[in-house]
């Protein structure tokens, strides 16, 4: 395999689907070495096969608002590869949807579910629409019409969406209302369902608990603990609130949050009584956090900026993509960072990624760090299979034990020569060995 040849052919068939061609470009630099290594690969194309979805459904979906006008949005699921279980992965809802981000999430998320272990094939979804300031009926109308198309592609045992970046608990309702109304079933087709209609304990705060569980480890490679240690957090959505909550228990300080509208610094610190003040604030369908500096005096609200020229031992963007680029990380190194966990899937560009590594920090993808959320929906599968279900200590006990298996398939393939602990060779090397081995053995199909 030649990473520049694949990477050429496939932008000339998939032209402008940058955040895809940057996604499939990382992990065929991780994997170029161990592929080429091994014959069998090559023999049957498994990267030709790996960097293609295996289908990808598009449709319309028109809705009503509350003053009766009509709009229309474009929906997507992209079905990208179920060699070792049924596709598995959330469904986005922001206005950046489009099919490049929707088929680097899926291509990720394939790499991402081998490494929780679980049985899970990738797949990725959703629509440009936009849920900021709509109301509750505009959500339930929005998402019902979303369902009447996509139920046909889904089911427990093909397919199964959950929420990401705009589909919370709420949305993930008013969709499994729709679905069960069409196909007459109760089943587990959709993760991140109610506690009292089929969903798990914990997996609101899966995918931040499950981050600050991953970096605790990272810092235990060193002997080290998040005691006493300044974290910036970027975000305010399903995943930053478990990662303020987590590190704050674990006896670390969370210093900043972010919205569109610019960051809040707390020197201070966030704690319990400002995380529920924030979850309250996003539950009116806000994501914009300047409220909070009026609510408490002690903290700043630095508009139009980012969190990263705020001094911090470790970073965990929590956000959206390519949110933290190279200038960022150089301002971070700057300030004396020690570690960055990526929370957001492909959350810093490949420059920023370079810098780190290049400063000798660990430096840890998404596709490790934030696998706890989707780990969980595995975990809600598995109770919905069984019809029944497990406490919070057993969920997060599993939760814990799939983190630091992650963990540990990282140091096993990706600690280099000189000690250096590269997270993003080992995280994509363990991910793609699971999947590529399992298309071997299924055959050219
Ligand atoms: N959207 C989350 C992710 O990026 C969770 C997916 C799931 O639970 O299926 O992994």
């Amino acid at each position: 395999m030649n990473v520049n040849t694949i990477i050429n052919n496939l932008e000339a068939k998939h032209p402008g689907e940058k955040e895809y061609l940057q996604a499939v470009h990382e992990v065929l630099e991780s994997i170029e070495t161990i592929y080429n290594e091994n014959p069998q690969y090559e023999a049957a194309k498994i990267i030709e096969r790996l960097v293609e979805p295996d289908r990808i459904l598009t449709f319309r979906v028109s809705w009503t608002d509350d003053e009766g006008q009509v709009h229309v949005n474009l929906g997507y699921r992209v079905h990208f590869n179920n060699a070792i279980g049924p596709y598995k992965g959330g469904l986005r809802l922001h206005p950046s949807v489009n099919l490049s981000i929707l088929k680097f999430l899926g291509f990720e998320q394939t790499f991402k579910n081998a490494l929780t272990t679980l049985p899970m094939g990738g797949a990725k979804g959703g629509s440009d629409f936009n849920p900021k300031g709509k109301s509750d009926a505009e959500i339930m109308r929005f998402c019902q019409a979303f369902m009447l198309e996509l139920w046909r592609v889904i089911g427990p045992n093909t397919d199964v969406p959950a929420g990401d970046i705009g589909t919370g608990g709420r949305e993930i309702g008013y969709l499994y209302g729709m679905y069960k109304k069409l196909q007459m079933e109760n089943t587990g087709v959709l993760t991140g369902k109610g506690l009292n209609w089929g969903g798990s304990l914990i997996r609101p705060e899966a995918t931040g608990f499950g981050a600050t569980y991953f970096a605790k480890e990272m810092l235990a490679v060193n002997n080290d603990t998040f005691k006493g240690k300044t974290v910036t957090v970027s975000g305010f959505g399903n995943v930053a609130w478990g990662v303020a909550l987590k590190v704050t228990e674990l006896g670390g300080k969370v210093v900043t949050i972010s919205g569109p509208d610019g960051y809040i610094y707390d020197e201070k610190g966030l704690d319990a009584e400002k995380i529920d003040y924030l979850l309250e604030l996003r539950a009116s369908n806000n994501d914009i956090v300047s409220p909070y500096a009026d609510e408490f005096p002690e903290a700043k609200f630095i508009p139009g900026k980012k969190p990263w020229e705020v001094k911090c031992d470790i970073a965990m963007p929590s956000a959206i993509q390519n949110e933290l680029n190279g200038e960022d990380a150089k301002k971070l190194i700057a300030n004396g960072v020690q570690y960055a966990a990526e929370v957001s899937n492909m959350g810093c560009t490949p420059e920023a990624i370079e810098e780190f590594q290049k400063a000798g920090i660990p430096f840890a993808p998404g596709k490790a760090v934030n696998a706890g959320g989707v780990a969980v929906s595995g975990l809600e599968m598995s109770q919905n299979a069984m019809k029944l279900n497990w406490t919070t200590e057993e969920v997060d006990a599993k939760l814990h034990h799939i983190m630091s298996s992650i963990h540990e398939a990282c140091i096993k393939y990706g600690t280099q020569s000189d000690g250096y602990i590269n997270y993003v060779n080992g995280a994509n090397i363990a991910g793609f060995i699971k999947v590529a081995d399992a298309m071997l053995d299924q055959g050219i199909i």
